[in-house]
């Protein structure tokens, strides 16, 4: 709207402008011809200059009139010729002034004037007697004079009143005009006036909008300032925090370097900066065409020890170990851990076997010495896989896996011990990654079976339990001894299904021979780790709940390693199993550790003797007097006493004769398949193997 008055009133504007200087020239040339009005002071010195000549001429003329032919007074002809001589003078400077050249240039005929002046002159003033002739002649000139000066009066006179008039009319028309344009331009310049002052008024009410809209404007920003000054100073703020979590970064970036070079528990080589050296080192060697070994150290059991005494018992031990082991290492040699309780050692130019040999016998010296953590004395060991260079490997790579190789070679010869890789070996290290595989899928396809070996009183001859034994035959048709896959199953968490299949399967049994009237009970072999998921009283409680086997015809076999710890939540399960009428056996008793206290904290009833024990029980007398030390123990803790491994007479006579109540081995009977172990059960007449004394409740077994 204000854009279109704007441009009505530009336009207006616009058309003043040129009506304006339209009436300024009109008003020029008005002034122009009224200033001609004003200055024409010639027209009036000529209208006098001939007034006063047509005067000079009458007096002449009058004065003629008195002095000729006759004068009237004595001074008649002095009076004529003093009007004559003015009259003379007069047309004399007609030619001659300036009045008088405008009169000619206007039609004054000044010639014939001086003529008859001339003609009057010669006349008048001879001599002679004038005639009447002469004076008529005289009095014709100035007739003559008198009418030329009134024609030219005329003349003028018309043509001066014409010039007027039209100098009136251009003067009115001027005037007019000037009028009229003044008028259209009062006229526009009200108007733009009037918008103007519209506009003004509009003007003056989008200043005010506007000044509150700026004034506004000038507060939001005003605020928007002090937001953004906030801002910064919280941009200062986190700036400062960025700069110190930068100095945090780099701080942890030295210790991510740090914890990426070295372990951070035992603070040995990590596996990166090892595998670092080990190239230098190999590098070095084949230069200097020297020879460096790795030895591939595991400590034995550590599992066992993480598991039961507890994680931060399990580090301190590997703190301790890695002391030991670095005790051990000459300046160059370089000790690693790669995790867990695996630890590497790379030892450079080494000058002989001999060298290999004396460093890792220090390292299992150092290593078999006694600790005294949390305060329990720990007995550990280890076992050493030993990989040379070049002679096992030309990388890295091989020589490490080939002193794992060897190193789990070093373990399945009884551990404690250190074994150089052989070819042989590497052989067995693929057979195990076979049985891996295999043994995955012996799990998903339940590929296993029971066999149950007999368990014998010794007073009365009778089957009086049974020890449920797992096997497994694999794809090939081999049987895997349980020794070979039981410690792969827990390396692999796959104990827990076997061993949830073997308590459901062998209680599946047991019933069936309740059912069948055979008075045995059934002993089952359970892993550690199915302690550890804290539901085996639950697993236990529902497969006897499903079966229907009475809990007291079911009995439990648990190592030692399993009762080292003060667990209370182990010994919550087995006093719950306990309480249930099942019955808890030491399995491989001897074997685990020198500490017997835990026998007096748990609710233990059986304990069986590792066969280790019985098999040179009649040759080794320490282990006869071991025997007897477990035999008395027992008895004192009121404690039944299983010796495992029976296989010949002389075994059994010196158990007998030591009052060991219970035996199972080959010597009775192999482990038999189900169906076989029945019949055995029901032809076999029991086994005297001495007069019985007396007859036990063998149901708490
Ligand atoms: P274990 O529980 O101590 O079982 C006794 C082992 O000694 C059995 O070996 C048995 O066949 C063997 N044996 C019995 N009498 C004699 C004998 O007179 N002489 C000799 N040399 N050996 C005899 P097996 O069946 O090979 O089992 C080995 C180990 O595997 C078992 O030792 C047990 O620790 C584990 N195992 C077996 N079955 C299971 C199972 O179902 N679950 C778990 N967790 N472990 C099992
Ligand atoms: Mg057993
Ligand atoms: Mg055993």
């Amino acid at each position: 709207m204000i854009r279109r008055k704007s441009k009505i009133q530009l336009s207006i504007t616009a058309l003043l402008l040129p009506v304006i200087v339209l009436s300024m020239v009109s008003s020029f040339f008005l002034f122009k011809e009224v200033s001609t009005l004003k200055s024409d002071k010639s027209k009036v010195d000529q209208i006098l200059f001939m007034r006063q000549y047509e005067y000079e001429l009458l007096r002449t003329n009058n004065a003629f009139s008195e002095a000729y032919p006759i004068p009237q007074t004595i001074n008649s002809r002095a009076d004529f010729d003093k009007w004559f001589n003015v009259l003379w003078s007069r047309v004399q400077s007609i030619h001659l002034g300036k009045i008088g050249k405008i009169i000619i240039k206007e039609g004054f005929n000044a010639v014939d004037a001086k003529k008859s002046i001339e003609t009057i002159d010669s006349i008048l003033y001879t001599k002679e007697a004038k005639t009447p002739q002469q004076l008529m002649r005289v009095r014709n000139q100035f007739n003559q004079l008198t009418s030329a000066s009134h024609a030219f009066q005329q003349v003028r006179d018309a043509l001066y009143q014409e010039t007027q008039l039209n100098k009136q009319n251009t003067i009115y028309n001027y005037y007019r005009n000037s009028f009229f344009l003044s008028s259209l331009a009062l006229i526009l310049g009200l108007t733009v006036l009037f918008f103007l002052y519209r506009n003004n008024n509009k003007l003056l009410n989008m200043q005010a909008k506007l000044e509150e809209r700026v004034s506004k404007r000038t507060q939001a920003l005003r605020e928007k300032n002090q937001l953004l000054n906030k801002e910064i100073q919280e941009r200062y703020i986190v700036e400062q925090a960025l700069v110190k979590s930068q100095q945090e970064t780099e701080l942890a970036k030295e210790q991510a370097i740090q914890q990426l070079n070295y372990d951070p528990l035992t603070q040995l080589a990590s596996r990166i900066l090892f595998s670092d050296r080990f190239n230098q080192s190999l590098i070095r060697a084949r230069r200097e065409r020297t020879k460096v070994a790795l030895l591939f150290l595991d400590l034995d059991r550590f599992k066992y020890i993480n598991d039961t005494l507890g994680h931060s018992t399990g580090d301190s031990l590997l703190k301790n170990c890695a002391i030991r082991i670095n005790r051990c290492l000459r300046a160059g040699d370089t000790a690693a851990r790669f995790g867990g309780d695996e630890f590497a050692v790379i030892l450079p130019e080494i000058s002989g076997i001999n060298h290999i040999e004396q460093v890792s016998q220090r390292i299992l010296h150092e290593l078999s010495l006694p600790m005294e953590l949390s305060g329990q004395q720990i007995n550990i060991s280890a076992s050493i896989g030993i990989s040379i260079f070049p002679e096992d490997g030309n990388d890295d790579e091989t020589l490490t896996r080939k002193a794992d190789i060897a190193m789990y070679k070093a373990k399945e010869q009884g551990k404690n011990r250190f074994q150089f890789f052989t070819e042989q070996m590497e052989t067995e290290s693929n057979r195990r990654r076979h049985l891996e595989n295999a043994l995955q899928l012996a799990v998903k396809d339940q590929d296993f079976n029971l066999v149950y070996q007999p368990i014998i009183e010794s007073n009365t001859g009778k089957i009086i339990a049974v020890e449920a034994l797992i096997r497994w035959q694999d794809q090939q048709g081999e049987q895997i001894p349980p020794s070979l896959f039981i410690p792969l199953a827990e390396e692999q968490g796959l104990i827990i299904k076997i061993g949830d299949w073997v308590l459901k399967t062998a209680c599946q049994q047991a019933s069936q021979w309740q059912q069948m009237g055979l008075d045995i009970v059934m002993s089952i072999n359970l892993s550690y780790k199915q302690f550890q998921r804290n539901d085996i009283f639950n697993t236990i409680y529902t497969t006897l709940a499903d079966t229907g086997l009475e809990p007291q015809r079911l009995s439990i076999e648990i190592t030692e390693s399993l009762l080292m710890v003060d667990d209370i939540k182990i010994k919550q399960q087995l006093e719950l199993i306990k309480n249930l009428g099942v019955c808890l056996s030491i399995d491989d008793f001897g074997t685990g550790y020198s500490s017997l206290s835990y026998l007096n904290r748990f609710p233990i009833h059986t304990l069986k003797i590792d066969k280790s024990f019985i098999q040179d029980l009649a040759i080794n007398s320490e282990n006869s007097d071991l025997v007897k030390g477990i035999l008395s123990l027992a008895e004192s803790l009121n404690l039944k006493v299983i010796a495992e491994g029976v296989e010949n007479q002389r075994q059994a006579d010196c158990l007998l004769a030591n009052n060991c109540q219970y035996f199972q081995g080959f010597l009775y009977s192999k482990p038999l398949e189900a169906k076989a172990f029945e019949q055995f059960m029901l032809s076999e007449s029991p086994f005297f193997l001495n007069a019985p004394a007396s007859v036990e409740n063998h149901s708490s077994l």
